[in-house]
């Protein structure tokens, strides 16, 4: 049999349209060549399948893209599947929620783009973060489709094999698999969707009992994305199978699932304003969560409300991690003083504040100040994992009270199982979904609106398919 070639590549980031920040290509890092290869981390060569790694470019989530940034990474990824010369299947590495301004989908022009170089007969198989946005434009241009089954994400190797599987398998035993999807008006945000709780985590648990079934390969429910004001902004039931029927009656039963339960959808964290937090701590060791400004879900990262009202309340022991801000990073490398808060244009108190030690590492400021600690980053970026600490010679256990700019906990911070509160900050990410400025999102989308008459309709992307 003749070696069959594949190109894999894609780009990933989460977009809000409240973020007053742009992305553009110094936000992305690229993977690229065998570290590429090795992300997917699928044995392509022993099914006799050549696979060219094109690039993933990925960012932290943050506010919009620039169009011109997008329009050339999109016309360089065409470019340099189109230098491939004849692929038999593109395996797409896409996160789901770009936000171009003028862009009504980004996704679908990306993978439409894809679709007209490769041309029909190519196989395209996709794989998603549950967080992303479905229309008829992505689902008519592709073949198979898999997405993360868990937030926080901990499948996300697994589910580029899957979609690797898909497309590895179509191509040895030449068939084409169908997907078909359904849009779910309901839009709540991942802290409400967790998937290691009720009610998501049962119905993802179904998920996996519906792939059981005859003539269905993989099926999904995305959340979507809360904080991107547009149009095609919905949760989704989606489904790649043999025989679109088949898969169409599943797609229906995932989506009623989710709608039946939208009322159960709320925070796997105790919770309430940042005076509530404060109130709440009492033991040895605690984690709250600025939630309004995290940046793994596309806040800026850069606001001081908590350390405001710790400073006021003349609170010791609490470590920031951290808060994101060149201007007080350079300032700080010269003199004790600094001004921190919204210096990236996030908003909230902007404090001037003097530092009663400093050092430096790893591009941040570990600033001790009235008997707290401020990591003080230069870049925008998350502290999510335990290595993040190490690396800053810093020890959890010399402090009552860890603040991070997060959402849910990431699984390193859970394991600490430390007590946890979610503040409900101010920021691009609110959590607070029904005062968010709603101008473009689909009328009768809960909890933006709560209303009873919904049946599912399932499309190929291009016709509703019988189920
Ligand atoms: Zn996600």
């Amino acid at each position: 049999m003749a070696i069959k070639n594949i190109a894999i590549g894609g780009i990933s980031t989460e977009c809000s349209s409240y973020s007053p920040l742009s992305q553009n290509k110094d936000d992305f890092a690229s993977v690229r060549g065998q570290e590429l290869l090795n992300l997917v981390d699928f044995p392509f060569l022993e099914h006799g399948i050549n696979a060219h790694p094109l690039f993933f470019n990925k960012s932290v989530p943050g506010g919009p893209i620039e169009r011109q940034y997008f329009d050339q990474i999109k016309n360089q990824f065409i470019s340099e599947i189109n230098a491939l010369g004849k692929l038999d299947g593109i395996l797409l590495l896409m996160h789901g929620a770009i936000y171009v301004e003028g862009i009504e989908d980004p996704e679908g022009e990306w993978i439409s783009s894809v679709r007209k170089i490769v041309g029909p007969q190519c196989i395209i198989s996709v794989s998603y973060d549950l967080h992303g946005q479905i229309t008829d434009k992505i689902i008519k241009n592709i073949d198979a489709f898999a997405a993360f089954k868990t937030a926080p994400h901990v499948d996300v190797k697994e589910t580029y094999q899957r979609s690797a599987l898909m497309l590895t398998q179509s191509i040895i035993e030449n068939y084409r698999p169908y997907v078909v999807w359904s849009r779910i008006p309901v839009l709540v945000s991942g802290e409400m969707s967790s998937t290691f709780v009720e009610p998501c985590k049962s119905i993802y648990q179904e998920l996996d009992q519906y792939n059981q079934q005859n003539h269905i390969l993989d099926c999904n429910l995305l959340v979507g994305y809360v904080w991107a004001d547009t149009n095609r902004a919905t949760a989704s039931s989606v489904v790649t199978c043999t025989n679109p029927n088949s898969g169409s009656k599943v797609c229906a039963k995932i989506a009623n699932a989710y709608w039946n339960n939208r009322h159960h959808l709320k925070f796997d964290m105790t919770y309430g304003n940042i005076e509530d937090a404060l109130d709440w701590v009492k033991g040895d060791f605690s984690i709250i969560a600025d939630s309004g400004d995290n940046p793994t879900a596309g806040g800026v990262g850069d606001r001081a409300d908590i350390l405001k009202a710790v400073l006021n309340k003349n609170l010791k022991n609490v470590l920031f991690a951290g808060i994101a801000s060149k201007s007080a990073y350079d300032s700080i490398k010269v003199s004790n003083t600094f001004t921190i808060g919204g210096t990236f244009g996030g908003g909230g108190p902007s404090l001037n504040l003097k530092a009663d030690s400093v050092y430096f590492k790893n591009q941040c400021a570990v600033v001790n100040i009235s008997g707290s600690v401020i990591i003080i980053s230069k870049l925008r970026r998350p502290f999510h994992y335990l290595q993040d600490f190490i690396d800053l010679n810093i020890n959890l256990e010399n402090y009552k009270i860890l603040v991070v700019k997060s959402g849910y906990l990431s699984p390193e911070l859970q394991s600490l199982s430390a007590p946890s509160f979610m503040a409900l900050t101010n920021g691009s990410v609110n959590q607070d979904l029904i005062t968010l400025k709603n101008n473009n999102r689909m009328k009768n989308t809960f909890p933006f609106q709560d209303f009873q008459d919904y049946i599912p309709e399932v499309s190929d992307g291009e016709n509703l398919v019988n189920q």
